[in-house]
Order: structure tokens, then sequence, then C-alpha cells
């Protein structure tokens, strides 16, 4: 038999498993929505559900060794304990030694930006680069850093929050309390809030007919493709702020490749151009001036899953 990584991905409106081989590639997959507003032990359960569900799907034919977890922050790595802000029910949740308990295998634990950064180092397209950031843009902004091939942690394993870089030192205010931060102008929820606020004020757009408060990112990229003009600054807006803050990482970091993943990034050219202008206007050292690429992840369907598998993996095949 083959040996295997069983693969968590963990988040505030979808639990996901699968089994993914030591390359990286899905043998199967599982997703159920997660019961955020439950009790701790309810959303453990359906997860265990879901791994279950992908464990059978996978067939006979893999023994599976070892267990890799992504979940949103903040969390206790060493101490294996996750606090998921979407997640209300789970506060110091013990997910490693409970997983370690139900299934008896060594268990690899991370934020899942960090994750995402370290699967597209281990199995993306764009392997030749051993210096490298993956940035998430969904719910919130998310990221993890690969420093000459290992995944950067920092002194209390939160490196790479790139979403809280400042772009905008006036900016609106952040669920972090700071103000102007990539996440608090580029998320989805950011992006539809900055919009709705706009529409208060009076701004003509094909958007002020449509419910305001349930206004989401993918209706605002919808607008603009129609050639909304409020739609396309808001997105003109996120990307540029997400260019600034990739041109302060590249300087600090040295790298010269960051893959975007996470729901917002599927508006491609409405967020990469005013992305990539920012990204030049403000990256002007030698050794990053035209030189960090931005590229979509090869595999937004399964980018998760292969995160976590890539933190097992690493642990395990890669150490
Ligand atoms: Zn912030």
């Amino acid at each position: 038999m083959a040996e295997a990584i069983l693969a968590i991905d963990i988040g505030g409106t979808k639990l996901a498993a699968g089994v993914v081989t030591p390359l990286g590639e899905i043998v199967s997959s599982a997703q159920s929505p997660t019961p955020n507003r439950e009790h701790a032990d309810t959303v453990y359960a359906a997860l265990q559900e879901t791994i279950q569900r992908a464990l059978l799907s996978a067939g006979g034919g893999w023994s599976v060794a070892s267990i890799g977890v992504g979940v949103g922050g903040p969390m206790r790595v060493r101490e294996g304990l996750v606090s998921p802000l979407n997640i209300p029910g789970w506060r110091d949740f013990p997910i490693v030694a409970r997983l370690r308990a139900d299934h008896g295998l060594p268990v690899a634990l991370d934020n899942d930006a960090k994750a995402f950064a370290l699967g597209e180092y281990l199995y993306g397209a764009d392997r030749d680069h051993s210096d490298l950031m993956g940035v998430v843009v969904s719910t919130g902004v998310g990221g993890g850093i690969v420093s000459h091939g290992r995944l950067l942690h920092g002194r209390t394993f939160n490196a790479g929050h790139v979403g809280h870089m400042v772009a905008e030192p006036d900016g609106p205010g952040c669920i972090c309390g700071g103000r102007g931060c990539v996440e608090a102008i580029a998320s989805g929820p950011s992006i539809a809030r900055l919009i709705r606020s706009q529409l208060r004020q009076g701004r003509e757009s094909i958007l002020a007919n449509s419910a305001p408060e349930s206004l989401t990112a993918r209706q605002v990229a919808e607008a603009a493709r129609a050639g909304d003009e409020l739609a396309r600054e808001g997105f003109d807006r996120a990307g540029r702020a997400l260019g600034v803050g990739f041109a302060g990482a590249a300087a600090l970091l040295d790298i010269d490749l960051i893959v975007l993943g996470g729901g917002v990034s599927n508006a491609g050219d409405l967020l990469m151009q005013p992305l990539r202008a920012a990204l030049a206007e403000h990256a002007r050292l030698d050794y990053i001036r035209d030189q960090v690429e931005v590229v979509p992840t090869t595999n937004p369907q399964h980018a998760g899953l292969i995160g976590a598998a890539a933190l097992a993996a690493q642990e395990q095949y890669h150490p």
C-alpha cells in the first residue's frame, strides 16, 4: 500500500478533508458546511464525519501515515490549540490532541494561509522559486512566507500577516484595531463595506438597486465588468492596497513570486491590473524591480487541502 497524507482544511464556512499523496496529488476529498455557531464538539463531530467520507472514497489502496491541518487563526501552534475567529465554539480547542487520539497519527498544524504558501512551494506550478509569498484574499487577507525553501514562522508562529500591513495610513478601520490595513480595503467583506458606504452617500451605481446589506464582492465584480464606475473603483482600491503591501513585503523578504488564492482573486484582471501597477510603482529597489511575479494559484479548488498536506509532508518527507 502506498503512503498518503490525511489533509484537513478548516474554514468558517466549509470543512474539507482529503487523502493526498506525498507528491501533492488529491486521491479523494470531501467537504461539508461548518456548523460554526454550534458547540465545540458538534463542530468536531462534523469534521470527523467529513474525514470518514474522504477516507472511504479513497478506497483501500492507501495507508495514511500523517495528518496535516490548516486552520484560520489565531492559534497556539506549539500547544496545538486553535481559536479561529470565525468558529466561535472553538476557543483553545485542542485539535492536535483530538486528532492524534482518534487516528493514532502524527499531526502537523498551522495557519491556513501559511499552509497555502507552503503548498504552492512544494506542489505549485512555479516550483523553481525558493522564496515566495502565498496570499489568500477571501473573508480576510492571509499570507505565508517561504524563505529559502522553509516556511517562515516568526516568534509566535504568526509571521506572514500581510493583510495587516498598512496600505493607507488614513484608511478605513480594521478588525485588528488598526487603520488602513490591506485587509480593511481588499478582503471581500471590506470591498462590499466600502461600496456600501459610498452608496449611502448617494453615489450612483447599478448596485444601488440591489439589497445593500447583503452586497458581496462577487456582485461588485459583476457590476464592475458591466461597466459600473463605483464598482470598478472598489476593485482599483483593493488591488492598489494589495500592490502597496506586496511591494513592502518584497523589499523586506527578497522574494520573486507571490501566489494568490481565495475567492476575491477570482475577480481576475479587475484586481490584478491595479495590483500589478501599484507593485511596479512601489517596488523600486534593484533586486525587486520588475522581478516579482504575481500569479493566481493553479489549483483554486483544492489549494487548502494541498497546503494542509504540505504541512505534514514538510515534517515527514522534507525535514
Ligand atoms: Zn489590520
